[in-house]
């Protein structure tokens, strides 16, 4: 086959690509599939940056693949669908999350669980089933299997909704799955950034009291006032944790960096839930005390299914639920990558594809 991304398929595309693990981006010639009976190609609008693109591009999981296009909070505008598709049509707005392909016939992905499949090709720098490498949004063009398109309502931007596409459907999966959606459920949404603001405002629509909990007493206002959490706690604060212990239904967990599990379980009611929804290098401690008295659970949880995702952001459109975000051009994508390894945005980087990524072809 073919190896050269520039020839390798007949459509040529371009976007910005790391080419070591500095993860420095600059322009990249590649090319993409022609559009298939099955397929949806979108002109892309916006691609979010996920806290994942950096841990890729640096290779810090140890799997990446040089030349690496990231980005899988994709949107944008349909330009040609195939044949067979009926989803969508040209000038539609739609998006694409984490997945672009899974088996289609196991018993995940027959209960819309595709996330669990265990054949799953994700949207960049994974082997396709033809044995090509998938390249990310941070491109001019996508094209995907329309099972693995989103539809966007009409009231939900391409810029604030590109981020419910991983973030978003990161933490209401969890809080659908573990019964955490009730009106009046006390929930407790764990870091906040660029999945725990959004995770404080799915709970907050599905009725729940809120408490963000925290490292930093400078989010308090932010959370309390700006996202409209219950209540605050800082997660170093004994006194706090004292005073919360045993009064929380679910503990929604988006910490990425080493953490005391048992300070949070030890907030939980009897048959508690904690959820653990980031992904800490290193592992966590568990004693058996923090979760055997209580009947506790914990849990993890990864993504969401295609139906579960196009559920979730039709719910946030009805409930004008987006994420707060800082839109970009493609050519501060370095720097922006730079403020994210230090927490530095509020919540998330934005690229604005359609706007700035032509300028800057070679
Ligand atoms: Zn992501
Ligand atoms: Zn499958």
């Amino acid at each position: 086959m073919d190896k050269s991304p520039e020839t390798r398929h007949p459509v040529p595309a371009f976007g910005w690509a790391a080419r070591d693990p500095s993860g420095q981006l600059s322009p990249f010639n590649f090319s993409r599939r022609e559009t298939g009976e099955d397929d949806v190609r979108f002109k892309v609008s916006y691609c979010g940056i996920c806290h994942t693109d950096l841990h890729c591009i640096k290779n810090e999981w140890g799997s990446a693949n040089y030349p690496l296009i990231p980005g899988h909070e994709i949107t944008g505008v349909v330009t040609e669908v195939g044949s067979k598709v009926k989803k969508v049509k040209v000038g539609d707005k739609v998006g694409v999350g984490c997945l672009v392909r899974s088996c289609r016939t196991c018993e995940h992905c027959a209960n819309d669980y595709e996330n669990y499949c265990p054949k799953p090709v994700f949207t960049y720098d994974a082997p396709d089933y033809d044995g090509t490498v998938t390249y990310g949004g941070y491109s001019d063009y996508m094209v995907a299997n329309e099972h693995f398109i989103i539809k966007f309502p009409d009231n939900m931007p391409l810029d604030a909704g590109a981020p419910l596409l991983c973030a978003g459907i990161t933490v209401y999966s969890p809080l659908k799955y573990f019964g955490l959606d009730v009106p009046g459920t006390h929930i407790a949404v764990a870091g906040l950034g660029g999945l725990g603001h959004v995770a404080v405002k799915f709970a907050k629509a599905f009725g729940a009291k809120v408490t963000v909990i925290s490292t930093s007493p400078k989010k308090k206002q932010e959370a309390l006032e700006h996202l409209g959490a219950d209540y605050f706690l800082v997660s170093s604060d004994q006194d706090q944790l004292k005073a919360a212990k045993g009064t929380m239904d679910g503990i929604i967990d988006t910490i990425s960096a080493p953490h005391s599990i048992v300070s949070l379980t030890g907030l939980l009611k009897p048959h508690g839930k904690l959820v653990l929804v980031g992904l800490p290098e290193k592992p966590l401690e568990l004693p058996a005390f923090a979760v055997v008295p209580g009947r506790k659970t914990l849990a993890g949880s990864n993504i969401g299914g295609l139906k579960e995702t196009q559920e979730m952001l039709d719910f946030a459109a009805k409930h004008n639920i987006t994420s707060d975000i800082e839109v970009i051009p493609i050519d501060y994508v370095n720097t922006a990558m730079e403020r994210l390894a230090k927490g530095d945005v509020r919540y998330r980087f934005v690229i604005d594809i359609g706007n700035t990524l032509a300028a800057t072809k070679p």
